[in-house]
C-alpha cells in the first residue's frame, strides 16, 4: 500500500517536472535566435500629415506582415521564405509604394523594381521596370533560383516571368487615386518651376521629399538555421523619368545579405543610395573594419549619406539577431518581431 502511494507521488512529481520543462522551453536561451525586421518606406512622415485612422492602418498592416513572417520562421522556415511572404503582403497593400499602390512615372504608368539576396550563398535576384507583375519580389526570387542571371529588366524580365508560369496583371490593378493625385501635384510643381525659368530637372532634394513620395517596402530575416536574407520592392519615385531605376533592385545599394555580416534593405533617395553603395557599405564596414552592426549602419546612413545630401534609412540585422534601423528622414515605417513574438513598430522619429 505504502509502495503504491510512493509510486503515485513519483509519477506526479515526474509529470510536474515535465510540465515545467515544457513551459520553460519556449524561453530557453539555448534556442536558436530567429527574427524579422521590416520597413514600409522612409520620407517626410509627420504626425500632422497622418490621420489617426491612417496611422492605425499602417501599424495594422506592418503587424500583419510581421506576424506572417514570424509564423514561417517559428516553424523552422527559411529566412528567404519569410522575406518573400512578408514583402508580398506589403506589395498587395495599397498603403505602400510597391506592387498595388505604387507611384506613377512621368508618363502616368507604374514601373516596379525589386531584389532579394540569400546571405548563406550570396546568391541574388533582381528585377526592374516591370509593368505587369503583381508581386515583383517573387519574380526577383525566381531570377535568383531559376535563371543563371542576377538581374533582369523590362520586357525580358516579364518574358522570363511568363516562362516561369507567373500570371500577369493589367496596369489598372496598380492604380490608386492617392498616387495619381501625387503625380498631378508633382507635374504642376514642375510646370510652375518651368514658368519661373528655374532649373526643373528632377529637383530631388526638395520637391521629392516634400511630396512624401517614398514608401518602398523591405524585409530582413534571420532563420533558426542562422541564415540571413534580405529583400526590397518599390515603385520608385513619383514622376520618375523614362527608364529610371533606383537603388531597390541594385544589389549592394538597396539590398544586401551575407551570413558573415548582416542583411540590409534600404529606402530613400535611390540615386544617393546607389552612389553610396549603402547596403554593401554597411556589410563591408563590419567585414573589413570590425564595426558592430549599429556602428556600421549609423556611419553610412547618419554620416556618409547625409554629407552627400541623401535622405532615407535602412533596416539591418546581423547574424546574432541584433537590429539597427537608422534613418535621417523625418520618419520611416518600420517594425520587428523576435523569437518570443514580441513586436515593435515605429513610424515617427521620436518612437
Ligand atoms: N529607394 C527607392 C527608389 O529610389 C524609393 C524609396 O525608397 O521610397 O526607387
Amino acid at each position: 500500500m505504502f509502495n503504491k502511494y510512493l509510486m503515485h507521488i513519483s509519477i506526479i512529481l515526474i509529470l510536474i517536472f515535465m510540465v515545467c520543462e515544457i513551459s520553460t522551453y519556449s524561453y530557453s536561451s539555448q534556442d536558436p535566435v530567429f527574427k524579422l525586421v521590416i520597413h514600409g518606406g522612409a520620407g517626410v512622415i509627420l504626425r500632422e500629415n497622418l490621420t489617426a485612422e491612417q496611422e492605425q492602418a499602417y501599424r495594422d498592416k506592418l503587424k500583419e506582415a510581421l506576424v506572417a513572417g514570424h509564423e514561417i520562421l517559428k516553424d523552422g522556415g527559411k529566412s528567404l521564405d519569410a522575406v518573400e511572404a512578408v514583402i508580398k503582403i506589403l506589395e498587395d497593400s495599397p498603403l505602400f509604394n510597391a506592387g498595388k499602390g505604387a507611384v506613377f512615372t512621368s508618363s502616368g504608368i507604374v514601373e516596379l523594381d525589386a531584389s532579394v539576396m540569400d546571405g548563406a550563398t550570396l546568391k541574388a535576384g533582381s528585377v526592374a521596370g516591370l509593368k505587369h507583375i503583381k508581386n515583383p519580389i517573387s519574380l526577383a526570387r525566381l531570377v535568383m533560383e531559376k535563371s543563371p542571371h542576377v538581374m533582369m529588366v523590362g520586357v525580358g524580365a516579364e518574358k522570363f516571368a511568363q516562362e516561369q508560369g507567373m500570371g500577369f496583371v493589367e496596369q489598372k490593378y496598380f492604380f490608386t487615386e492617392r498616387r495619381w493625385k501625387q503625380l498631378q501635384e508633382e507635374k504642376a510643381k514642375e510646370r510652375k518651376s518651368q514658368l519661373n525659368k528655374k532649373k526643373t530637372v528632377f529637383n530631388f532634394s526638395t520637391s521629392q521629399q516634400e511630396a512624401q513620395k517614398f514608401g518602398t517596402v523591405g524585409a530582413v530575416a534571420l532563420d533558426k538555421a542562422g541564415n540571413l536574407a534580405a529583400g526590397t520592392s518599390t515603385g520608385g519615385t513619383t514622376n520618375k523619368k523614362f527608364g529610371r531605376v533606383g537603388d531597390s533592385p541594385i544589389i549592394g545599394a538597396g539590398t544586401y545579405a551575407n551570413n558573415q555580416t548582416c542583411g540590409v534593405s534600404a529606402t530613400g533617395h535611390g540615386e544617393y543610395f546607389i552612389r553610396s553603395v549603402v547596403a554593401y557599405d554597411i556589410s563591408a564596414l563590419m567585414e573589413y573594419k570590425g564595426l558592430s552592426l549599429k556602428e556600421a549602419a549609423d556611419k553610412v546612413v547618419m554620416d556618409k549619406l547625409v554629407k552627400l545630401g541623401g535622405s532615407g534609412g535602412v533596416i539591418a540585422m546581423d547574424k546574432q539577431g541584433n537590429i539597427a534601423t537608422p534613418f535621417n528622414s523625418p520618419g520611416m515605417y518600420r517594425g520587428s518581431i523576435d523569437e518570443k513574438g514580441k513586436i515593435t513598430i515605429g513610424i515617427f522619429k521620436d518612437e
